[in-house]
């Protein structure tokens, strides 16, 4: 067992307390032992996340001693436990608010994920309409190695997500040898299958419990595996806008055939009206009832059955990922993908980027094999690991710096979520999981997405206040509930560091005009849903009551909330070797070239030079395009 006794007493404590037995829904947390569920989940999870959990139970448990209770939390009797959760919930004191809601997240998913309280909150986990076919998905050949091999090529790729897929495509297409390198392991279909913490622990980097350190503390989830991020995204597909495109320099005109081509490779169109599910029709409704400009999410899909579950790995493959689409045209035209292998340095020969050297890996757990390294030569590099492993690698080796930019300009696209309950069933979770946008604020950096996620994760689980009989309230009207999250962009950035010992530290305080957006856009979606005839809408503002009416909405905008009254997650890192013109003030050039580093190339979310205002994956594969094309003239 990964938790020690007292700590696995202080989980079971809180369970209880959050989850009693009784109420609208009977069973309680210990019914289903959610805390044994979750200390045996430990066990099968990277040792940093394991440390993770025993710390932020420590942290909480000591917590109330600093408060008028004056004992941990586990000393207290369930009175005591009761009030100090309900002063929690209220506190301004945000350690103390983030670890209870960091902890309840995992509990709530724990206990809505098991089949004894799935059917008491209407959640059947079936497909909303389940079509027995073979969307045509080329199978994907990929090399795992069990030990350490040494290889030559004319192109290496370290990352095999958006960016870097894309590139090994473009490039094998026009004659090069090519080598893809991805630290994750190879899933398909057959994979994607189980409750949501099984897959956020096998298909997550980190499993899952991945960070921003500062005010607040923003959940920050990427993926890792064959087909990185794309194979547990959203499948979201938005051009980045040309007004944002015209400030970074860029020529719409340019990008718009590459957009078209990267759009007809992933088969990019509209949700259809028969799999957008109850979720996306309110807001649907209450965005026509306002007057507001919105529509149907464009997604990268082909043969979706609305299942809503794509950012736990489609089981159809009908979400069109790189692992089904990219990758497997990249390894027709010639190119290895190889799984399992981590790149820690790149390899340079007078002064030019030759290759790279890492270590093969365990892909369950990244533990080093014994005796694994390897090595690839290679006439170029193109770097695609995302916006935090590529700067970190980089600043390893202190390369490509010579601007002082690498780490730095870190977007994430913040974002919160919104709960509205309606009056009759709308079960939102059975239809596509991102459905529907309302961009009416776009240009002040404000992006509404109908999402919801499966019942106790994400938006629906932590954030949700109360405890008891109220919190069994709330999860009781799951199926009356629908759910947005909001994609904010960011005026202010953060920061990736590289510390001792191959960790990192990824630093992000938001910005105060960007907490202001955030409550706009917290106000915007309760309006819509409120047009659409929600009986209540919860802000998840901390001690904050429902909103019921209009004359209410000022309330989120005026409450004189701050930064770290919020509860936020962001899924878009970019920006930290932005691309720009100017060696001084950009790392790479406008085909992702370093500066300062010949044979090098930047492929992925790091080279964005701003924040894209929209989700940004085809703008990634766009750009990763280019570059390529343009190496490829110059190798060939
Ligand atoms: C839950 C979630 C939902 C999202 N939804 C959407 C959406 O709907 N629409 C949208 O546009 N965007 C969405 N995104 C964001 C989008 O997926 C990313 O912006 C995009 O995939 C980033 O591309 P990338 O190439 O920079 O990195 P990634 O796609 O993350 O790929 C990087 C790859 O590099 C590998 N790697 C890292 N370090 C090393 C190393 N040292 N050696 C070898 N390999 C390494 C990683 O394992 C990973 O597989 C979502 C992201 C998440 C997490
Ligand atoms: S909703 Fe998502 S996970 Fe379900 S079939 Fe469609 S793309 Fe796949």
């Amino acid at each position: 067992m990964s938790l020690t006794a007292a700590r696995r007493a202080t989980l079971a404590a809180l369970a209880d307390s959050l989850l009693p037995h009784g109420g609208a829904l009977e069973p309680g947390a210990s019914d289903v032992n959610v805390a044994g569920q979750l200390d045996s989940y430990l066990d099968r999870c990277a040792p940093g996340t394991r440390r993770t959990v025993n710390f932020m139970l420590t942290a909480f448990n000591l917590s109330s001693i600093a408060s008028r209770h004056v004992r941990t939390f586990r000393m207290l009797g369930p009175a005591g436990r009761d009030a100090y959760l309900a002063e929690c919930e209220k506190s301004r004191n945000r350690q103390r608010r983030e670890a209870l809601v960091a902890l309840k997240s995992l509990i709530l998913m724990f206990f809505c994920s098991d089949d004894r309280i799935k059917p008491l909150i209407g959640y059947d986990g079936q497909p909303y309409k389940k079509v027995e076919r073979d969307p045509g998905i080329v199978p994907l050949e990929v090399t795992k190695p069990d030990k350490g091999f040494f290889e030559a090529t004319d192109v290496v790729v370290v990352g095999s997500g958006a960016g870097g897929a894309v590139a090994a495509k473009e490039l094998a297409e026009r004659g090069l040898k090519v080598i893809v390198l991805e630290e994750g392991e190879h899933f398909d279909r057959r994979d994607f299958t189980g409750p949501p913490p099984e897959r956020l622990r096998r298909f997550y980097r980190g499993n899952g419990l991945t960070f921003t350190i500062g005010v607040p503390t923003v959940s920050l989830p990427i993926g890792r595996g064959i087909g990185g991020s794309t194979l547990i995204n959203s499948g979201t597909c938005f051009r980045t806008p040309g007004f944002v495109l015209e400030s970074w320099g860029l020529d719409g005109a340019v990008l718009d055939p590459l957009f078209e081509e990267v759009e007809a490779t992933l088969n990019v169109g509209p949700v259809d009206d028969d799999i957008m599910g109850a979720n996306g029709e309110v807001m649907d409704r209450g965005r026509r009832e306002l007057g507001y400009s919105g529509g149907p999410i464009r997604r990268n899909a082909n043969g979706c059955h609305g299942s809503g579950v794509c950012a736990f790995g489609c089981p159809l493959d009908a979400k069109l990922g790189m692992h089904v689409t990219y990758l497997p045209l990249a390894a027709k035209a010639g190119a290895q993908i190889i799984s399992g292998c981590r790149v820690d340095s790149i390899v340079i020969e007078n002064g030019h980027a030759a290759g790279v050297r890492g270590s093969v890996v365990d892909p369950e757990t990244g533990a080093i094999q014994r005796d694994a390294r390897f090595e690839v030569s290679a006439r170029c590099v193109v770097l695609a690991a995302g916006a935090i492993y590529t700067p970190t690698m980089l600043q390893r080796q202190r390369l490509a710096n010579s601007s002082g930019q690498v780490g730095r300009n870190l977007r994430i696209h913040p974002g919160c979520g919104v709960l509205a309950m309606f009056d009759h069933d709308l079960h939102a979770w059975k239809g596509v999981m991102q459905s529907y946008y309302v961009d009416e604020k776009l240009r002040d950096g404000i992006l509404v997405e109908a999402t919801y996620p499966p019942p106790g994760v994400g938006y629906s689980a932590g954030g949700v206040g109360g405890k008891g009989s109220d919190l069994k309230d709330v999860l009781a009207r799951y199926p009356q509930t629908a759910a947005a999250g909001l994609i904010i962009s960011d005026t202010g950035t953060g920061r990736v560091r590289a510390t001792p010992g191959g960790g990192l530290l990824i630093t992000y305080d938001l910005h105060a005009d960007d907490l202001r957006k955030t409550l706009e856009g917290i106000r915007l979606a309760t309006e819509i849903y409120l047009a659409a005839g929600a009986q209540e809408v919860h802000t998840l503002l901390p001690g904050m009551d429902p909103v019921r009416k209009r004359d209410e909405l000022s309330s989120i905008t005026e409450g004189g909330w701050t930064a770290a009254d919020l509860k936020l997650s962001a899924y878009h890192p970019m920006g930290t070797c932005r691309m720009g013109s100017d060696p001084q003030s950009a790392v790479v050039d406008e085909y992702g070239r370093a500066h300062d580093m010949p044979g090098l190339v930047i492929a992925d979310a790091s080279v964005l030079p701003g924040s894209t205002y929209v989700n940004p994956q085809i703008t990634i594969m766009a750009l990763a395009a280019r570059s390529a094309r343009r190496l490829a003239s110059e190798l060939n």
